[in-house]
Protein backbone atom coordinates (compact mmCIF):
# COMPACT_ATOMS: atom_id res chain seq x y z
CA UNK A 1 0.00 0.00 0.00
CA UNK A 2 2.77 2.45 0.57
CA UNK A 3 4.79 1.72 -2.63
CA UNK A 4 1.19 2.45 -4.34
CA UNK A 5 1.27 5.64 -2.31
CA UNK A 6 4.57 6.84 -3.19
CA UNK A 7 3.49 6.30 -6.70
CA UNK A 8 0.72 8.21 -6.81
CA UNK A 9 2.88 11.04 -4.87
CA UNK A 10 5.49 10.58 -7.71
CA UNK A 11 2.61 11.50 -10.09
CA UNK A 12 0.95 14.01 -8.37
CA UNK A 13 4.40 15.86 -7.82
CA UNK A 14 5.28 15.61 -11.58
CA UNK A 15 1.71 17.18 -12.32
CA UNK A 16 2.62 20.26 -10.05
CA UNK A 17 6.40 20.64 -11.76
CA UNK A 18 8.22 18.65 -9.09
CA UNK A 19 10.90 16.18 -10.38
CA UNK A 20 10.30 13.04 -8.08
CA UNK A 21 12.38 10.16 -7.11
CA UNK A 22 15.84 12.44 -7.78
CA UNK A 23 18.87 10.99 -5.07
CA UNK A 24 18.30 12.67 -1.61
CA UNK A 25 21.53 14.80 -2.27
CA UNK A 26 19.98 16.52 -4.51
CA UNK A 27 16.69 16.82 -2.86
CA UNK A 28 15.09 19.69 -1.77
CA UNK A 29 11.84 18.03 -0.27
CA UNK A 30 11.91 14.33 1.37
CA UNK A 31 8.70 12.86 2.09
CA UNK A 32 8.56 9.59 4.41
CA UNK A 33 5.91 7.41 3.59
CA UNK A 34 5.55 5.71 6.93
CA UNK A 35 4.14 2.66 8.17
CA UNK A 36 2.53 2.05 11.79
CA UNK A 37 1.59 -2.09 11.73
CA UNK A 38 4.26 -3.05 13.91
CA UNK A 39 5.75 -0.71 16.12
CA UNK A 40 9.34 -1.63 15.05
CA UNK A 41 7.52 -0.31 11.24
CA UNK A 42 7.18 2.92 13.82
CA UNK A 43 10.78 2.73 15.06
CA UNK A 44 12.60 2.53 11.59
CA UNK A 45 10.65 5.50 10.69
CA UNK A 46 11.90 7.76 13.82
CA UNK A 47 15.36 6.24 12.63
CA UNK A 48 14.64 7.89 8.99
CA UNK A 49 13.93 11.48 10.51
CA UNK A 50 16.62 11.50 12.69
CA UNK A 51 19.12 11.04 9.52
CA UNK A 52 16.85 13.16 7.64
CA UNK A 53 17.00 15.96 10.10
CA UNK A 54 20.93 16.06 9.10
CA UNK A 55 20.41 15.97 5.38
CA UNK A 56 18.15 19.38 6.30
CA UNK A 57 20.95 20.79 7.56
CA UNK A 58 23.23 20.28 4.47
CA UNK A 59 21.74 22.70 2.79
CA UNK A 60 19.73 25.89 3.00
CA UNK A 61 15.75 25.21 1.84
CA UNK A 62 15.53 21.36 2.13
CA UNK A 63 11.89 20.34 3.91
CA UNK A 64 11.05 16.99 5.25
CA UNK A 65 7.08 15.75 5.24
CA UNK A 66 5.42 12.81 6.58
CA UNK A 67 2.62 10.59 5.47
CA UNK A 68 1.23 7.26 5.71
CA UNK A 69 -0.20 5.78 8.77
CA UNK A 70 2.14 7.53 10.98
CA UNK A 71 0.72 10.77 10.09
CA UNK A 72 -2.93 10.40 11.63
CA UNK A 73 -2.06 8.15 14.47
CA UNK A 74 0.78 10.94 15.76
CA UNK A 75 1.28 14.04 13.41
CA UNK A 76 0.99 16.42 16.24
CA UNK A 77 3.44 14.87 18.21
CA UNK A 78 5.88 13.72 15.36
CA UNK A 79 6.26 17.97 15.10
CA UNK A 80 6.74 18.59 18.42
CA UNK A 81 9.29 15.84 18.78
CA UNK A 82 11.25 15.92 15.31
CA UNK A 83 11.68 19.83 15.31
CA UNK A 84 13.13 19.06 11.78
CA UNK A 85 10.01 18.06 10.62
CA UNK A 86 7.90 20.40 8.64
CA UNK A 87 4.70 19.04 7.01
CA UNK A 88 2.41 16.04 8.49
CA UNK A 89 -0.02 15.63 5.62
CA UNK A 90 -2.72 12.70 5.00
CA UNK A 91 -2.50 10.76 1.91
CA UNK A 92 -6.16 10.55 1.78
CA UNK A 93 -6.02 14.56 1.13
CA UNK A 94 -2.73 15.14 -0.48
CA UNK A 95 -4.70 17.89 -2.62
CA UNK A 96 -4.12 20.08 0.23
CA UNK A 97 -0.78 19.87 0.49
CA UNK A 98 0.12 19.32 -2.96
CA UNK A 99 -1.72 22.85 -3.45
CA UNK A 100 0.86 24.19 -0.54
CA UNK A 101 3.94 22.85 -2.65
CA UNK A 102 2.91 24.45 -5.79
CA UNK A 103 2.08 28.02 -3.79
CA UNK A 104 5.79 27.74 -2.02
CA UNK A 105 7.69 26.83 -5.20
CA UNK A 106 6.02 28.46 -7.81
CA UNK A 107 8.79 30.82 -8.89
CA UNK A 108 10.57 27.41 -9.75
CA UNK A 109 8.31 24.99 -11.15
CA UNK A 110 7.85 24.86 -14.94
CA UNK A 111 4.22 23.06 -15.47
CA UNK A 112 4.18 19.64 -15.60
CA UNK A 113 7.50 17.26 -15.67
CA UNK A 114 7.57 13.98 -17.29
CA UNK A 115 7.71 10.95 -15.36
CA UNK A 116 10.52 8.75 -15.10
CA UNK A 117 10.60 5.08 -15.08
CA UNK A 118 8.48 4.11 -17.93
CA UNK A 119 10.27 1.19 -18.02
CA UNK A 120 8.37 -0.17 -14.90
CA UNK A 121 6.66 -3.47 -15.64
CA UNK A 122 4.95 -4.34 -12.19
CA UNK A 123 2.32 -1.75 -10.59
CA UNK A 124 0.31 -1.46 -7.85
CA UNK A 125 -3.66 -0.26 -8.35
CA UNK A 126 -5.48 0.56 -5.72
CA UNK A 127 -9.26 -0.59 -5.23
CA UNK A 128 -10.31 0.00 -2.16
CA UNK A 129 -9.33 1.96 0.78
CA UNK A 130 -9.88 1.49 4.37
CA UNK A 131 -11.10 -1.89 6.35
CA UNK A 132 -14.26 -2.08 7.83
CA UNK A 133 -13.39 -4.94 9.84
CA UNK A 134 -11.95 -4.34 13.78
CA UNK A 135 -9.68 -7.27 14.08
CA UNK A 136 -8.51 -6.66 17.60
CA UNK A 137 -4.64 -6.34 17.23
CA UNK A 138 -4.86 -4.26 14.23
CA UNK A 139 -4.30 -0.28 13.73
CA UNK A 140 -5.35 -0.09 9.88
CA UNK A 141 -9.32 0.78 10.59
CA UNK A 142 -7.99 3.35 12.87
CA UNK A 143 -5.21 5.54 10.38
CA UNK A 144 -6.62 4.08 7.39
CA UNK A 145 -10.52 4.80 7.75
CA UNK A 146 -13.54 2.79 6.48
CA UNK A 147 -13.90 1.22 3.21
CA UNK A 148 -14.24 3.03 0.19
CA UNK A 149 -14.08 1.36 -3.02
CA UNK A 150 -13.27 3.38 -6.11
CA UNK A 151 -15.50 3.43 -9.63
CA UNK A 152 -14.90 0.39 -11.28
CA UNK A 153 -14.19 2.44 -14.47
CA UNK A 154 -11.90 4.73 -12.72
CA UNK A 155 -9.64 1.25 -12.18
CA UNK A 156 -10.37 -0.37 -15.89
CA UNK A 157 -8.85 3.57 -17.18
CA UNK A 158 -5.80 3.86 -14.95
CA UNK A 159 -5.34 -0.10 -16.14
CA UNK A 160 -5.53 0.92 -19.39
CA UNK A 161 -3.17 3.84 -18.85
CA UNK A 162 -0.48 1.31 -17.29
CA UNK A 163 -0.30 -1.30 -19.26
CA UNK A 164 -0.32 1.81 -22.29
CA UNK A 165 3.18 2.71 -20.17
CA UNK A 166 4.61 -1.16 -20.67
CA UNK A 167 2.91 -2.23 -17.54
CA UNK A 168 2.79 -6.17 -17.84
CA UNK A 169 1.56 -7.02 -14.73
CA UNK A 170 -1.00 -5.44 -12.04
CA UNK A 171 -1.48 -6.50 -8.58
CA UNK A 172 -5.07 -4.89 -7.40
CA UNK A 173 -5.06 -3.64 -3.92
CA UNK A 174 -6.41 -3.08 -0.54
CA UNK A 175 -6.59 -3.80 2.95
CA UNK A 176 -9.57 -5.99 2.06
CA UNK A 177 -9.20 -6.46 -1.76
CA UNK A 178 -12.00 -8.68 -1.90
CA UNK A 179 -15.08 -6.76 -0.14
CA UNK A 180 -14.38 -4.00 -2.54
CA UNK A 181 -18.23 -3.29 -4.24
CA UNK A 182 -18.36 -0.97 -7.71
CA UNK A 183 -19.97 1.96 -6.53
CA UNK A 184 -21.77 2.02 -9.92
CA UNK A 185 -23.22 -1.54 -10.05
CA UNK A 186 -22.39 -2.98 -6.56
CA UNK A 187 -20.81 -5.86 -8.58
CA UNK A 188 -17.46 -6.93 -6.77
CA UNK A 189 -13.97 -8.20 -6.96
CA UNK A 190 -14.33 -11.33 -9.25
CA UNK A 191 -16.25 -8.69 -11.68
CA UNK A 192 -13.91 -6.05 -11.75
CA UNK A 193 -10.90 -8.70 -12.35
CA UNK A 194 -12.96 -9.71 -15.53
CA UNK A 195 -12.87 -6.08 -16.69
CA UNK A 196 -9.00 -5.24 -15.91
CA UNK A 197 -8.51 -8.78 -17.61
CA UNK A 198 -10.20 -7.53 -20.73
CA UNK A 199 -7.25 -5.07 -21.24
CA UNK A 200 -5.50 -5.61 -24.00
CA UNK A 201 -2.33 -6.46 -23.33
CA UNK A 202 -2.15 -7.28 -19.83
CA UNK A 203 -0.03 -10.15 -19.27
CA UNK A 204 -0.49 -10.79 -15.75
CA UNK A 205 -3.25 -10.02 -12.70
CA UNK A 206 -3.11 -10.29 -9.37
CA UNK A 207 -4.80 -9.34 -5.82
CA UNK A 208 -4.03 -8.72 -2.19
CA UNK A 209 -4.42 -8.79 0.73
CA UNK A 210 -7.53 -11.07 0.93
CA UNK A 211 -9.41 -11.54 4.06
CA UNK A 212 -10.88 -15.27 4.52
CA UNK A 213 -14.04 -13.80 5.10
CA UNK A 214 -14.82 -12.89 1.85
CA UNK A 215 -13.00 -15.25 -0.17
CA UNK A 216 -15.72 -16.37 -2.53
CA UNK A 217 -15.91 -19.48 -4.63
CA UNK A 218 -16.68 -17.14 -7.46
CA UNK A 219 -13.67 -15.11 -6.64
CA UNK A 220 -11.81 -18.55 -7.24
CA UNK A 221 -13.40 -18.98 -10.21
CA UNK A 222 -12.18 -15.74 -11.50
CA UNK A 223 -7.93 -16.81 -10.36
CA UNK A 224 -9.25 -20.09 -12.28
CA UNK A 225 -11.10 -19.12 -15.42
CA UNK A 226 -9.61 -15.39 -16.21
CA UNK A 227 -6.43 -15.68 -18.62
CA UNK A 228 -4.24 -13.09 -17.12
CA UNK A 229 -5.50 -14.13 -13.17
CA UNK A 230 -2.24 -15.59 -11.82
CA UNK A 231 -2.70 -18.86 -9.84
CA UNK A 232 -1.88 -17.64 -6.48
CA UNK A 233 -3.72 -16.54 -3.38
CA UNK A 234 -2.36 -14.87 -0.22
CA UNK A 235 -4.88 -15.50 2.58
CA UNK A 236 -3.70 -14.04 5.71
CA UNK A 237 -5.05 -16.64 8.52
CA UNK A 238 -3.08 -15.16 11.80
CA UNK A 239 -3.60 -18.28 13.49
CA UNK A 240 -4.45 -22.12 13.43
CA UNK A 241 -5.85 -22.02 17.17
CA UNK A 242 -10.00 -20.92 16.87
CA UNK A 243 -10.02 -19.71 20.81
CA UNK A 244 -7.12 -16.89 19.47
CA UNK A 245 -8.93 -15.81 16.61
CA UNK A 246 -11.56 -15.44 18.39
CA UNK A 247 -9.60 -12.84 20.22
CA UNK A 248 -8.65 -11.97 17.41
CA UNK A 249 -12.21 -11.13 16.10
CA UNK A 250 -11.07 -12.79 12.84
CA UNK A 251 -14.72 -13.91 12.46
CA UNK A 252 -13.93 -17.54 11.02
CA UNK A 253 -12.67 -20.64 12.42
CA UNK A 254 -9.74 -22.63 11.40
CA UNK A 255 -12.34 -25.55 9.49
CA UNK A 256 -13.89 -22.59 7.58
CA UNK A 257 -10.61 -21.22 6.12
CA UNK A 258 -9.41 -24.85 5.59
CA UNK A 259 -12.51 -25.22 3.86
CA UNK A 260 -11.67 -22.37 1.72
CA UNK A 261 -8.32 -23.34 0.60
CA UNK A 262 -9.76 -27.08 0.08
CA UNK A 263 -12.23 -25.61 -2.41
CA UNK A 264 -9.22 -23.23 -3.95
CA UNK A 265 -7.12 -26.03 -4.32
CA UNK A 266 -9.57 -28.22 -6.03
CA UNK A 267 -10.61 -25.55 -8.57
CA UNK A 268 -7.17 -24.09 -9.49
CA UNK A 269 -4.87 -26.52 -10.30
CA UNK A 270 -1.19 -25.94 -8.90
CA UNK A 271 -2.73 -22.85 -7.10
CA UNK A 272 0.32 -21.01 -4.95
CA UNK A 273 -0.72 -20.26 -1.41
CA UNK A 274 0.96 -18.09 0.82
CA UNK A 275 -0.12 -16.12 4.42
CA UNK A 276 0.47 -14.29 7.69
CA UNK A 277 1.00 -15.51 11.03
CA UNK A 278 0.48 -13.67 14.48
CA UNK A 279 3.16 -15.49 17.01
CA UNK A 280 2.69 -14.54 20.75
CA UNK A 281 -0.69 -12.49 20.37
CA UNK A 282 -2.30 -12.10 23.80
CA UNK A 283 -2.73 -15.06 26.13
CA UNK A 284 -1.39 -17.26 23.62
CA UNK A 285 -0.56 -20.78 24.86
CA UNK A 286 1.63 -23.37 23.85
CA UNK A 287 -1.58 -25.51 22.71
CA UNK A 288 -2.62 -22.81 20.45
CA UNK A 289 0.54 -22.27 18.93
CA UNK A 290 0.87 -25.64 19.02
CA UNK A 291 -2.30 -25.83 16.46
CA UNK A 292 -0.86 -22.79 14.46
CA UNK A 293 2.25 -25.49 13.80
CA UNK A 294 -0.42 -28.05 13.36
CA UNK A 295 -2.08 -26.14 11.03
CA UNK A 296 0.89 -25.40 8.88
CA UNK A 297 2.32 -28.36 8.82
CA UNK A 298 -1.29 -29.76 7.45
CA UNK A 299 -1.91 -26.45 4.84
CA UNK A 300 1.46 -26.68 3.64
CA UNK A 301 1.64 -22.92 2.35
CA UNK A 302 4.31 -21.94 -0.14
CA UNK A 303 4.89 -18.84 1.65
CA UNK A 304 4.72 -17.69 5.12
CA UNK A 305 4.96 -14.11 6.83
CA UNK A 306 5.49 -14.44 10.47
CA UNK A 307 5.05 -11.49 13.02
CA UNK A 308 5.41 -11.19 17.05
CA UNK A 309 2.19 -9.62 18.22
CA UNK A 310 3.24 -5.60 18.63
CA UNK A 311 0.61 -4.05 20.68
CA UNK A 312 -0.49 -0.81 19.04
CA UNK A 313 -2.03 1.71 20.96
CA UNK A 314 -5.52 2.43 20.26
CA UNK A 315 -6.85 -0.72 19.70
CA UNK A 316 -8.87 -3.34 20.90
CA UNK A 317 -6.90 -5.72 22.26
CA UNK A 318 -4.16 -3.03 23.60
CA UNK A 319 -6.56 -3.28 26.60
CA UNK A 320 -5.20 -6.73 27.43
CA UNK A 321 -1.85 -7.36 28.37
CA UNK A 322 0.77 -8.24 26.34
CA UNK A 323 1.53 -11.22 28.45
CA UNK A 324 4.02 -13.63 26.22
CA UNK A 325 7.20 -12.89 27.13
CA UNK A 326 9.56 -11.50 24.48
CA UNK A 327 11.51 -14.52 24.32
CA UNK A 328 8.68 -16.99 24.14
CA UNK A 329 7.50 -14.64 20.90
CA UNK A 330 11.01 -15.26 19.35
CA UNK A 331 11.18 -18.95 19.85
CA UNK A 332 7.39 -19.12 18.10
CA UNK A 333 8.70 -16.75 15.56
CA UNK A 334 11.60 -19.35 15.11
CA UNK A 335 10.02 -22.51 15.17
CA UNK A 336 7.76 -21.08 12.37
CA UNK A 337 10.63 -20.41 10.16
CA UNK A 338 12.12 -23.30 10.79
CA UNK A 339 9.14 -25.37 10.17
CA UNK A 340 8.33 -23.28 6.65
CA UNK A 341 11.69 -23.28 5.83
CA UNK A 342 11.42 -27.02 5.25
CA UNK A 343 7.94 -27.08 3.72
CA UNK A 344 8.55 -24.50 1.23
CA UNK A 345 12.10 -26.25 0.57
CA UNK A 346 9.65 -29.56 -0.56
CA UNK A 347 6.80 -27.91 -2.52
CA UNK A 348 9.46 -26.10 -4.73
CA UNK A 349 12.04 -29.25 -4.90
CA UNK A 350 8.38 -31.04 -6.22
CA UNK A 351 8.70 -28.56 -9.24
CA UNK A 352 12.08 -30.09 -9.90
CA UNK A 353 10.90 -31.47 -14.09
CA UNK A 354 7.85 -29.54 -14.60
CA UNK A 355 7.58 -25.91 -16.70
CA UNK A 356 6.88 -22.97 -15.43
CA UNK A 357 6.11 -19.54 -16.90
CA UNK A 358 8.37 -16.74 -15.27
CA UNK A 359 7.56 -13.11 -16.06
CA UNK A 360 10.89 -11.72 -16.51
CA UNK A 361 11.41 -8.63 -13.95
CA UNK A 362 15.28 -8.06 -14.33
CA UNK A 363 19.31 -8.92 -15.44
CA UNK A 364 21.26 -9.04 -12.65
CA UNK A 365 24.74 -8.06 -12.38
CA UNK A 366 26.36 -11.76 -13.45
CA UNK A 367 23.64 -11.43 -16.63
CA UNK A 368 21.17 -13.90 -15.09
CA UNK A 369 17.43 -12.95 -15.59
CA UNK A 370 15.22 -13.37 -12.73
CA UNK A 371 11.39 -13.19 -12.43
CA UNK A 372 8.11 -14.32 -10.61
CA UNK A 373 5.89 -17.96 -11.95
CA UNK A 374 2.58 -17.12 -12.10
CA UNK A 375 2.38 -18.78 -8.29
CA UNK A 376 4.49 -15.75 -7.35
CA UNK A 377 7.83 -18.02 -7.03
CA UNK A 378 11.31 -16.29 -7.06
CA UNK A 379 12.33 -17.86 -10.06
CA UNK A 380 16.01 -17.53 -11.77
CA UNK A 381 16.61 -18.17 -15.87
CA UNK A 382 20.05 -19.68 -17.43
CA UNK A 383 19.25 -18.99 -20.50
CA UNK A 384 19.40 -15.21 -21.98
CA UNK A 385 16.36 -13.06 -21.53
CA UNK A 386 14.92 -9.84 -21.41
CA UNK A 387 12.96 -7.99 -18.69
CA UNK A 388 9.38 -8.07 -19.92
CA UNK A 389 10.00 -11.63 -21.56
CA UNK A 390 7.51 -14.00 -20.47
CA UNK A 391 9.92 -17.52 -20.64
CA UNK A 392 8.67 -20.91 -20.58
CA UNK A 393 11.67 -22.85 -18.54
CA UNK A 394 12.41 -26.10 -16.91
CA UNK A 395 12.95 -26.19 -13.24
CA UNK A 396 16.32 -27.72 -12.88
CA UNK A 397 16.80 -26.90 -9.07
CA UNK A 398 14.88 -25.58 -5.95
CA UNK A 399 15.91 -23.79 -2.31
CA UNK A 400 13.36 -23.15 0.13
CA UNK A 401 13.17 -19.62 -1.45
CA UNK A 402 13.36 -19.46 -5.54
CA UNK A 403 14.12 -21.70 -7.85
CA UNK A 404 16.83 -22.04 -10.38
CA UNK A 405 15.02 -22.73 -14.66
CA UNK A 406 16.88 -23.33 -17.75
N1 LIG B 1 -5.82 -6.96 5.81
C1 LIG B 1 -4.91 -8.00 5.99
C2 LIG B 1 -3.64 -7.63 6.72
C3 LIG B 1 -3.19 -6.23 6.84
S1 LIG B 1 -1.90 -5.94 7.97
C4 LIG B 1 -5.60 -9.15 6.76
O1 LIG B 1 -6.74 -9.11 7.02
O2 LIG B 1 -4.94 -10.07 7.11
C5 LIG B 1 -0.63 -7.01 7.37
C6 LIG B 1 -0.17 -8.03 8.38
O3 LIG B 1 0.48 -7.42 9.45
C7 LIG B 1 -1.28 -8.84 9.01
O4 LIG B 1 -1.68 -9.90 8.22
C8 LIG B 1 -0.68 -9.29 10.31
O5 LIG B 1 -0.09 -10.56 10.18
C9 LIG B 1 0.37 -8.23 10.60
N2 LIG B 1 -0.05 -7.42 11.74
C10 LIG B 1 -1.07 -6.53 11.80
N3 LIG B 1 -1.14 -5.98 13.03
C11 LIG B 1 -0.15 -6.55 13.76
C12 LIG B 1 0.29 -6.40 15.11
N4 LIG B 1 -0.31 -5.57 15.95
N5 LIG B 1 1.36 -7.13 15.51
C13 LIG B 1 1.98 -7.98 14.67
N6 LIG B 1 1.61 -8.17 13.41
C14 LIG B 1 0.55 -7.46 12.93
FE1 LIG C 1 -6.35 -5.16 9.96
FE2 LIG C 1 -6.71 -6.82 7.91
FE3 LIG C 1 -8.15 -7.10 10.14
FE4 LIG C 1 -8.59 -5.02 8.51
S1 LIG C 1 -8.92 -7.21 8.04
S2 LIG C 1 -8.47 -4.98 10.75
S3 LIG C 1 -6.51 -4.60 7.82
S4 LIG C 1 -5.91 -7.37 9.90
Amino acid sequence: MNAADGESLAEQFAEIGMVPGVPLQDADLAVLVTCAVRQHAEDRASSHLGVLASWKTMRAGRAIALTGCMAGEHGETLLRRFPQLDYVFDMRESDGFMARMRDLYQGALEGPVPLPGSDRLLAYLPVILGCNEMCTYCIVPFVRGREASRPAAEVEAQARQLVGQGVAEITLLGQNVNSYVAPEDGSGLPELMARVDRVPGLRRLRFLTSHPRNASDRLLDAIAELPTACEHLHLPVQSGSDSCLRRMKREYSVAEYSAVLERARERIPGLGLSTDIIVGFCGETEEEFEATMRMLRQVRFDTVHVQAYSPRPGTAAYRRADDVPLAVKKERLQRVLRLQRRISLERNEALVGTRVQVLVEGVAGDGRAFGRTRQNRVAWILSEARPGEEVSAEVVSASAWQLLAA
